[in-house]
């Protein structure tokens, strides 16, 4: 989604929301620390505690953008994956290369536009890693008139982010070309399938449709859902149902496991998630610390809880330790 300064205004969450880190320091969990560390770990290891963020949106609006992601990055040890429109593709792409370990560049592509292929091969030539948030389309994802663009993304081993479940209305007064049907998580496994090089990551977990996104990712190793948007903070009384959706922690009951270089044989079904917030800047943290409320109502184990946050992301971007 777009416009997300306004979305958690406009969806009334706000208060909710600040009343997590409180609730959270009960567990005697600082708010700045990025991870539980285990017995035997060392607290001084960066690359353990790296936050990755799918799923950070360019704020145009904001000439200082760049500088204040940086300086959170710093404070939060968070690598954003930046969702970037074309328009904005330049300043982001020298900022990524500029801060490699802090900018991941995505472009944000509008898949009817007439020239999107030439778009993303731009995008690809520019040094672009995936694209993202995909949303607000005329047709269902898997309409063969998209099919170019995965084909692309296929080729280039690229993540693509898209926006899955229902969206909100930005227009009252005027006709809108906007569905939630049309970006139903199920939908995403079609696209897993015949371009199984993409790494596809569903935004918002289907919400609601967190049943069809879970089994999804359960039998496609390439398909990876975030939580952001409303859902934790919807479920914020009853987390612990997430071990209904993932339940197959433990079973044989899935796919083989998404690896890259490291074979990671997590046997916990949350490690199909990966850490997104989708908010501003100044709300990453209230929802890195949703996503611990999540984790410790689901008894997610720590080494999962790392991937989650972040490893899975870095091994995928392939990021320096
Ligand atoms: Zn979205």
């Amino acid at each position: 989604m777009s416009n997300r300064l306004s979305r958690r205004k406009f969806l009334g969450n706000a208060s909710a929301l600040a009343a997590m880190p409180g609730s959270w320091g009960l567990l005697g969990v600082p708010a700045g620390s990025a991870f539980l560390l285990g017995e035997g770990e060392s607290a001084s290891s960066k690359t353990a505690d790296r936050i990755v963020d799918l799923h950070v949106h360019f704020d145009e609006k904001n000439p200082k953008f760049i500088g204040d992601l940086l300086k959170l990055s710093d404070r939060l040890n968070l690598t954003a994956c930046l969702l970037t429109p074309f328009a904005n593709r330049k300043v982001v792409a020298e900022a990524a290369k500029q801060h490699p370990k802090q900018i991941i560049p995505f472009g944000f592509v509008d898949l009817d536009a007439p020239d999107v292929v030439k778009q993303v091969e731009e995008l690809h030539a520019m040094g672009y890693r995936g694209l993202g948030e995909l949303e607000f389309v005329k047709k269902p994802y898997n309409d063969p008139s998209y099919f170019p663009v995965y084909e692309l993304a296929n080729r280039y081993d690229w993540i693509v982010l898209f926006h899955t479940g229902i969206v909100l209305r930005k227009n009252f007064d005027a006709p809108e070309d906007v569905a939630s049907g049309r970006m139903r998580p199920i939908y995403l496994e079609e696209i897993a399938r015949r371009f199984p090089k993409i790494t596809v990551l569903g935004a918002h977990c289907g919400n609601p449709e967190y049943e069809w996104a879970a089994e999804i990712a359960r039998w496609n190793p390439n398909v990876f859902f975030d939580l952001s948007g409303s859902s934790l903070t919807k479920m914020q009384g009853r987390l612990a149902e997430f071990q209904k959706i993932f339940w197959w922690s433990a079973t044989e009951w899935h796919s083989a496991e998404w690896t890259v270089k490291t074979p990671n044989n997590d046997p916990s079904a949350f490690i199909k998630i990966v850490f997104g917030s989708d908010v501003g800047l100044d709300e990453i943290e209230s929802v890195v610390n949703q996503y611990r409320a999540l984790f410790d109502a689901c008894g997610v184990p720590e080494r999962t809880r790392r991937m989650i946050m972040g490893g899975t992301l870095a091994q995928m971007l392939g990021l320096p330790d």
